[in-house]
């Protein structure tokens, strides 16, 4: 399985546009690896999670072409996570030619909210509609917490998460041959349904991404900060779900308390894990 970040940061992107705080402006001098584009994760070539508004943007500078996307997993639809306006350009008002079929899997709230947002660009009223799949040429399939599916060479699960309820907001862990990947953003404290799902699954990762939103010092809602990431990742050790040579991942990263990569890769050094960055490939 080859892993790409197509992004890593937090809806803020980093540096955060108008922000000067010492983090932002520091961002700023150093580049690489501290700009970070809004999280959006591609699986081999062919299955991104996350339609992104960065993920163009991440394709031309990495040299990977979205076209050859098949499968998308949709976590939820918050504008950081889901682009209306650019995928409206599947549409044939936008001369689009010779499109092969995606299959879209989201939580129904998640497809009601995604609907809501192409009618407000104008590209498409209601995703659940199959002459609207039709003319998207899309395959829509929604799914709840705790289900597991194929996708193409993919086995995946589906887990609940509190980031927002609302839109029934969903984690993923996506299996191909015998390796295991759990993507965990956005996400608050992890539910203990989620927790029971894991092992009911008999999962065992051996790639863990999760929510990074934060540092240390800052407590925000809906989201994970570096404590309460340690404090996950050493649950997923305790209960045997992450692999002998399993490795952890930090992404969806905010100026609010996360120093400069550099710095931020001692930090989670220090506690056993590994810091994510825009364009690397796992
Ligand atoms: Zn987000
Ligand atoms: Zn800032
Ligand atoms: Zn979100």
């Amino acid at each position: 399985m080859k892993i790409t970040f197509l992004g890593t940061a937090a809806a803020t992107s980093y540096p955060l546009m108008f922000c000067r705080c010492e983090i932002c402006e520091k961002a700023r001098k150093t580049g690489g690896r501290d700009f970070r584009k809004r999280s959006s994760l591609l699986i081999n070539q062919n299955l991104l999670i996350d339609l992104g508004p960065d993920i163009m943007s991440a394709s031309f500078m990495l040299g990977i072409s979205i076209a050859n996307v098949r499968y998308c997993l949709q976590t939820h639809p918050h504008s950081d996570h889901f682009d209306a306006s650019h995928f409206g350009t599947r549409t044939p008002e936008y001369a689009v030619e010779n499109i092969p079929t995606l299959d879209l899997y989201a939580s129904t709230a998640t497809l009601n909210k995604m609907s809501e947002m192409l009618r407000g660009d104008g590209c498409a009223n209601d995703l659940m509609d199959p002459k609207e799949q039709e003319r998207l040429k899309l395959n829509v399939h929604p799914i709840k917490a705790l289900q597991s599916f194929k996708a193409g060479e993919y086995q995946i699960s589906a887990f609940s998460t509190n980031h927002d309820k609302s839109v029934e907001s969903l984690l993923y862990s996506i299996t191909e041959d015998d390796f295991t990947v759990f993507y965990g953003t956005d996400t608050d404290i992890i539910p203990e349904e989620t927790w029971q799902g894991f092992h009911d699954k008999k999962r065992k990762f051996d790639i863990v991404i999760l929510d990074h939103t934060y540092g240390p010092k800052i407590d925000g809602a809906g989201h994970l900060n570096a404590n309460q990431f340690a404090e996950h990742i050493q649950r997923m050790r305790d209960e045997n779900l992450l692999g002998k040579s399993g490795r952890v991942f930090a992404t969806h990263i905010s100026h609010e308390g996360n120093p400069v990569h550099s710095d931020l890769v001692k930090y989670a050094k220090k506690h056993g894990y590994d810091v994510a960055y825009d364009g690397l490939v796992i």
